[in-house]
């Protein structure tokens, strides 16, 4: 196809000087990273790669050709590198459409908005052509936090969840106060269990907040049932912690001296804390973890913010073990957000260090809505940081009962990850995975559960001294 055919059909042109397009570019590694966010496909190569795609109907695919390749053994390993549990990617098709251009077809198991990027070489990478696949109807993470609330009242919902009205405007309106946002997710479960008790009703029968005459409720099979479940006064509190493991996907985080990746402990811990925070109370309400990641994928800094704030997040923890340039480096340390300077060179440092996680892990520049994302991370967070300070610094003092703190207080610095302006954010060091003594015992169960137990009770200790607010209700 001629390239303005191709401008024609819609396909995008990546435009890469053809100095840079070598014949038979050696292929270094492909990955494949499934998720039901999205899943992405890599192709790493020695020399830059230019690609055109096109999106082909039903049963959706997504056709590309690679130029300037040769069909080689290591491309043909995209093929076995589905697996079966893709969320997206049902297979994958290679072969040589022309000399130096190789065809790939991904079959799709729904209908997806492709992303096709180039990377340039960064930290141990080389080239990179990425194929982001986004489903065209994205998972919404209040559907699952709500569907599992409901399945623990004993409710299941009536019917699939209507989109949320905030779906256009993904952030809440951010409040000074931090935490009385409003409620859309007690508001999505109170309309939820309304819902569960019509169907369950009898046509026949009245409105439930009619009066019953009490007395004759036995002969009455026409009344309404009791309802299964609390009504909505009771639940429409939940104390929701977004849980925020590092990295993931193309980004590894710090890799220790034996080999162990950031991504896979933080992961790990969060997994643990998880548990705990899903056991947890605060005040007689039910406390729900929500995991901007729950998979070894990566997530882009901004994305974790919106995230959290779609889920209207009470508390944002965001949960690391990165390495330090001098490896004798040890201790748990927790940062708060600094909109001006550094608490320490120290955090200045690794700020600037975690921050360039998008770079790592790979993010599509050229995305339409990035400005207006950050504009609006960019608003007034001092009540926040006063709170997260707090949080953290409760966080610290349990932390500091099953290991060695790096430093007992709390240290500021610009983290991206922490901006969203009305969610308490913290970012915990759990160790320094560069010193060989922190990363065995980072590897250990032992270690991960003492490490979650201390963020729990700090959690806790947080809530009881600075007690959730109830949330303003939109209805
Ligand atoms: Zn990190």
């Amino acid at each position: 196809m001629k390239r303005r055919e191709l401008l024609h059909s819609g396909a995008l042109v990546l435009l890469i000087g053809a100095h840079q397009i070598a014949r038979g570019a050696g292929i270094v590694a492909v990955r494949i990273w499934p998720a039901e966010d999205y899943s992405r496909v890599t192709i790493e190569s020695d020399t830059a790669l230019k690609a055109t795609h096109k999106m082909i109907g039903s049963p959706p695919r997504l056709a590309i050709d690679i130029e300037g390749l040769d069909l080689d053994p290591s491309l043909r390993e995209l093929v076995a590198k589905v697996r079966a549990d893709d969320p997206n990617i049902a297979g994958i098709r290679v072969g040589q459409n022309a000399p130096h251009v190789v065809r790939l077809v991904m079959d799709l198991k729904q209908p997806t908005n492709p992303q096709v990027f180039t990377l340039a070489p960064v930290a141990a990478y080389k080239h990179r052509l990425v194929f982001d696949l986004y489903p065209q109807n994205p998972p919404d993470p209040l559907d699952a936090l709500i569907a599992e609330r409901m399945k623990e009242l004993g409710t299941s919902p009536a019917e699939p969840l209507p989109a949320p009205s905030v779906a256009v405007t993904p952030a809440p309106p951010p409040v000074v106060a931090g935490m009385s946002n409003t409620d859309t997710l007690g508001d999505l479960i109170a309309k939820q269990i309304e819902r569960a008790t019509v169907m369950t009703r009898r046509p026949d029968s009245p409105p439930a907040r009619m009066p019953v005459p009490p007395p004759k409720r036995e002969e009455n099979v026409a009344v309404a049932p009791p309802p299964r479940v609390a009504q909505p006064a009771s639940t429409d509190r939940l104390i929701i912690i977004a849980l925020d493991p590092g990295h993931g996907g193309e980004d590894p985080g710090a890799i220790g001296p034996n080999g162990t990746r950031e991504k896979d402990i933080v992961l790990r811990v969060a997994l643990k804390l998880r548990d705990r925070i899903n056991n947890s109370t605060v005040g007689g309400n039910p406390m729900r973890a929500f995991l901007t990641r729950d998979a070894d994928f990566f997530v882009p800094l901004q994305t974790r913010v919106q995230k959290a704030r779609r889920v209207g997040a009470d508390l944002f923890i965001s949960i690391h073990a990165d390495a330090f340039i001098n490896q004798n480096a040890r201790g748990a340390s927790v940062y708060a957000l600094s909109q001006g300077a550094a608490s320490s060179t120290a955090a200045r440092w690794l700020a600037n260090n975690e921050n360039q996680a998008d770079q790592i892990g790979g993010i599509n520049v050229n995305a339409k809505d990035a400005h207006v994302q950050r504009a609006l991370l960019d608003m007034s967070t001092t009540a926040q940081i006063n709170d997260s300070v707090k949080l953290g610094s409760a966080m610290l003092r349990e932390i500091g009962g099953v290991g060695r703190l790096h430093k007992p207080q709390v240290e500021r610095a610009g983290f991206a990850v922490l901006k969203a302006p009305d969610i308490p954010s913290v970012l915990v060091e759990t160790a320094f995975i560069s010193n060989p003594e922190e990363e065995a015992k980072l590897r250990t169960d032992a270690y991960q559960n003492d490490l979650a137990n201390a963020l729990i009770v700090g959690i806790q200790k947080y809530f009881s001294a600075n007690p959730p607010m109830a949330r303003t209700r939109s209805v």
